[in-house]
């Protein structure tokens, strides 16, 4: 239906690039779209807004994910000036800002997938938390403690009000700061469980998710990879993480989360501490 709507403005093979480029978060739209498409915008997003009946806001990303707070430059197209909205997933209820903090709804099956790991009595270090998609989903239904560290103020002042909107059986301790001071000065070795979802920079912070486990914790290692075939990608990403880890751990698996680019791979790898 909403192709229908572009048919006659944008050929197949640009309606094909446009949807796999499209989310929707609340009632909010967020898309990439080509260069070659860009004179076409406001009618691009006049169309989504009109076909996509809960949509408010359509908006373009103008840039890549970027800068300290892993935030991208939105310009809107269509319907209302406004970031902020209401998500939900697994249950549970987020305030979200789509511009002043990360959040992306291509994470929700490692959300699930590491709130199922989780045992009642973790305690469980984010060390990049942002508005606490993980650390929520985690803390819904096992009553676990989790630090959710964050170094942007959006996201935890985010965090703090979508604690409020849910009855959680954990506990959420909202955390604003470096990870790396925060560890050093309050959590070394205290995790049974620490999170890295800061695949740029985690070879920087891995001595710091090291301090922060206790014996026997696990730590869930994200990265980018490069792999020409898929299949490769995560015996790739096990070979990078071991070697940047400086002590003895057991990979206790590795796995592709989503691809985030041509032959790109975000990836996971698993592992447990021995120290
Ligand atoms: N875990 C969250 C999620 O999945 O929605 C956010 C992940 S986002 C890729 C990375 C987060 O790390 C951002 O919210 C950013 O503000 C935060 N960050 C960047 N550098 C940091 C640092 N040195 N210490 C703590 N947080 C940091």
């Amino acid at each position: 239906m909403l192709k229908k709507g572009l048919e006659g403005i944008l050929s197949q093979s640009e309606l094909d690039e446009l949807f796999s480029a499209f989310d929707q978060v609340g009632d909010i739209i967020i898309l990439r779209i080509p260069d070659s498409l860009l004179t076409k915008k406001k009618i691009i997003g006049e169309t989504l807004l009109e076909r996509v009946k809960s949509a408010n806001s359509v908006f373009y990303q103008s840039s890549p994910v970027d800068g300290d707070f892993r935030t991208r430059d939105l310009e809107l197209i269509a319907g209302t000036d406004r970031t902020e909205t209401e998500y939900r997933e697994f249950g549970c209820r987020f305030r979200v800002d789509v511009q002043k903090t990360f959040f992306s709804p291509r994470l929700s099956t490692e959300r699930k997938r590491i709130a199922d790991l989780v045992r009642d009595r973790d305690i469980i270090i984010n060390m990049f938390g942002g508005i606490g998609m993980f650390s929520i989903i985690a803390a819904k239904e096992k009553e676990c403690i989790v630090y959710n560290i964050d170094i942007n103020p959006h996201a935890i002042r985010l965090c703090e009000q979508n604690i409020k909107l849910n009855k959680l059986l954990g506990k959420i301790k909202p955390i604003e700061g470096d990870a790396k001071k925060i560890i050093d000065e309050q959590l070394e070795g205290k995790g049974d469980r620490i999170l890295m979802l800061l695949p740029e920079r985690s070879d920087d912070f891995l001595d710091s998710a090291i301090k922060a486990a206790k014996k026997n914790a696990v730590i869930h290692y994200y990265c980018h990879i490069h792999g020409d075939k898929k299949n490769d990608v995560p015996v790739l990403a096990k070979e990078h993480f071991l070697s940047v880890m400086s002590i003895k751990s057991d990979v206790l698996g590795s796995k592709i989360v989503r691809p985030v680019g041509p032959r790109y791979y975000q990836a996971v790898v698993d592992a447990k501490i021995t120290k």
